[in-house]
């Protein structure tokens, strides 16, 4: 937790001066933008780019969202609060930013997948069914699964619009006084008495606060060698189905999340008009933000198409395009939301491995209340200190 014993933070009127500067306006820091400008703080906001953009990790037309957490059952009340609040955003802003479809989460009985939505599920009296491949055909016909996978069902799993969801937040944080600075990037921070001090190539700004938020940039801002983020290549695709469309609309169809080894999944989104998405949860390269391979080979096509046509057979038809994308790791896959090492009043919020996104709404408001000295012990999973006592396992408690 920030220093809560200093309260909220008092304003200050000299120019450039303000409480918080969050660095990055992607998911997570539109999100912090809009919770501390709704509470009256006086918040700046930083970006390189202009947001929503597609050159972070928040692009792509589609997020999943689900509940019955395969991760592990302490993100469920994180997601079912950030589900509340998308809802709040959708009514804020009057725009559509979710779309209930259901899941399935498809794969062997005692796999990482089926298993960890169940006891999810089950330590949190969550809705959801168990299905046989069979069931699954009968009730969803465009996938066809081996007769040794089965699935588990989640009602409340959908879609949400990553690019719509920023522009919401980034739009209402402005109409509640936030100042937002976009293609100016943050070159360096520093600390200076009770002061955070943030350069750009236009000026200095002077804050009691900072929030890193700034994704695949954040591994070389935070300056912090205790934490190891690795940035990964992540390639999205989209098709036209071959057969029978209507099969892949989301009023008839879930997405699917299918582990199709120990451990390797690949993700399927209806065709909410763009086509059908798919594309494989990690297994990327290791890559620098600012030199990220953007052209996609025939051989990352090949492997979709063919897990495409070996799961849901009528729906890997012309491919409309690709893009890439980009996860940033924490060593056990787990979120890192937490102070800075050496700068109590700075906050480092990691919250991806290729999972972040639909607690966006949830960790901006998480990022509010830190900021404002409000204790977040729900949080104290995603601190630093278990990544310095670990280096691979999945270790979330
Ligand atoms: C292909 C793909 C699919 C995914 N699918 C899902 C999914 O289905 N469900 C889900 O929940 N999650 C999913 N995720 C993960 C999720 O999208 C990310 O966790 C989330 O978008 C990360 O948000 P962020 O705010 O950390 O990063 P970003 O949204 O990338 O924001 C970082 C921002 O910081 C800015 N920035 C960087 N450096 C600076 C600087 N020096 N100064 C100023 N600004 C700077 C960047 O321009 C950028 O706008 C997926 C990710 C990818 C790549």
């Amino acid at each position: 937790m920030i220093d809560a014993a200093r309260g909220p933070v008092q304003s200050l009127d000299m120019t450039h001066t303000t409480d918080v500067i969050v660095v990055g306006l992607g998911a997570m820091g539109s999100a912090a933008m809009y919770h501390l400008a709704q509470r009256g703080v006086r918040v700046a906001g930083f970006d390189r780019f202009v947001p929503p953009h597609a050159f972070g990790s928040t692009h792509g037309l589609t997020r999943i969202i689900r509940e019955s957490y395969y991760e592990h059952p302490r993100y469920v009340p994180l997601v079912q609060r950030a589900y509340e609040l998308w809802a709040d955003l959708e009514r804020r802003s009057a725009r559509r930013l979710f779309h209930q479809t259901g899941g399935l989460m498809i794969g062997r009985k005692n796999g990482v997948l089926v298993s960890g939505a169940l006891r999810s599920a089950r330590e949190h009296g969550l809705e959801h069914e168990e299905l046989t491949a069979a069931e699954v055909h009968s009730r969803f016909p465009g996938f066809v699964l081996p007769n040794d996978m089965v699935a588990f069902y989640e009602p409340r799993a959908g879609i949400l619009d990553p690019e719509g969801c920023v522009d919401a937040h980034l739009q209402l944080a402005v109409a509640a006084g936030a100042e937002l600075h976009v293609e100016e990037p943050v070159e360096t921070w520093s600390a200076f008495g009770d002061r955070i001090r943030v350069a750009t190539a236009k000026g200095e700004y002077d804050a009691a606060r900072l929030a890193l938020c700034a994704g695949a940039w954040n591994p070389t801002l935070i300056d912090d060698d205790s934490v190891s983020l690795r940035v990964e290549r992540q390639v999205m695709h989209w098709f036209t189905p071959a057969r029978e469309a209507e099969l892949f609309s989301p009023r008839r169809c879930p997405i699917a999340m299918i582990e199709y080894a120990p451990d390797r999944i690949f993700y399927f989104v209806p065709d909410g008009g763009d086509g059908i998405k798919a594309a494989i949860h990690h297994e990327g390269e290791l890559t620098d933000p600012d030199r990220v391979r953007r052209d996609v080979g025939n051989d990352e096509v090949d492997r979709v198409t063919e897990l495409l046509e070996t799961y849901l057979p009528c729906a890997a038809g012309e491919r409309r395009r690709s893009a890439t994308c980009l996860y940033t790791n924490t060593p056990d896959g787990h979120f890192l939301v937490a102070p800075h090492a050496r700068h109590a009043d700075v906050l480092v919020v990691s919250a991806c491995s290729g999972h972040g996104f639909k607690f966006a709404s949830a960790i901006g408001e998480a990022v509010a209340d830190l900021m404002m000295g409000v204790p977040r012990p729900d949080l104290d999973p995603f601190g630093r200190e278990r990544l310095a006592q670990t280096s691979t396992a999945r270790s979330l408690g």
